[in-house]
């Protein structure tokens, strides 16, 4: 049933989003990021609850993320607000076996959750980290990538600090509709900022949070 759907899916996006971003979508099952009483609703392309309240987003709005935080292998990627845990599992076969996801989950019954979803879908070069992501993680900073997953008041000054000169930040702004705003930083450290669009996300907690 599912496998029907998520090859509907699959042809949809097939001429949208990139080869290794599709291949990815492939290899993880998103129903196994889902409650079990919501899997048969896996492949449809709409954001479905998790608890605690998260919801995990919806495919299109994951892969047009993935597509423009143009990842390439072995990066180091810092993700904010780890849910269910599908897209730090994406992000773990886009960087291949040599690459790093590290993960902020401000939850802990969703660490929980998003730790024993990978676990189940064998992903071992993903770290979940139970800790307020609002600023960053700066231990193993910097990073090549940072995607966040929830919506922000604005772009925390930690997080520039954190990303690696010609990094890119994929962040929506807005506390009910958010604009997706993608940050560079060029090689000489000043930063550029582009919308790409409008999207809807749960709000980011803890101190940079609303
Ligand atoms: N990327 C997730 C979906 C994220 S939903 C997935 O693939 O399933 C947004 C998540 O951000 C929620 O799980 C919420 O608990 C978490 N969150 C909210 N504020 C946070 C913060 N300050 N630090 C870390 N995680 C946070």
């Amino acid at each position: 049933m599912h496998n029907m759907d998520k090859k509907g899916l699959v042809k949809q996006f097939e001429s949208i989003f990139p080869f290794e971003i599709i291949e990815a979508f492939k290899q993880i099952k998103r129903e196994n990021f889902v409650p079990k009483q919501l899997k048969k609703e896996a492949y449809k392309d709409i954001p479905l609850p998790i608890g605690h309240k998260a919801t995990i987003s919806q495919p299109y709005t994951v892969l047009f993320m993935l597509a423009n935080l143009e990842i390439k292998k072995d990066m180091k990627i810092l993700e904010i607000g780890t849910g269910s845990g599908y897209n730090a599992a994406l992000l773990s076969k886009i960087v291949g076996p040599k690459g790093k996801v590290y993960s902020l989950e401000i939850s802990k019954e969703l660490v929980k959750f998003a730790k024993n979803n990978l676990k189940k879908a064998n992903i071992t070069n993903v770290r979940v980290i139970h800790s307020d992501g609002s600023i960053g993680y700066s231990k193993v900073s910097p990073y090549d990538r940072i995607i966040v997953t929830a919506a922000s008041p604005s772009i925390a000054e930690e997080l520039i600090l954190q990303l690696k000169p010609e990094g890119i930040i994929l962040i929506p702004i807005g506390k009910y509709q958010q604009e997706m705003i993608k940050v560079k930083k060029l090689a000489d450290g000043s930063i550029t900022k582009e919308s790409l669009g409008e999207f809807v996300f749960v709000q980011l907690r803890g101190k940079k949070g609303f």
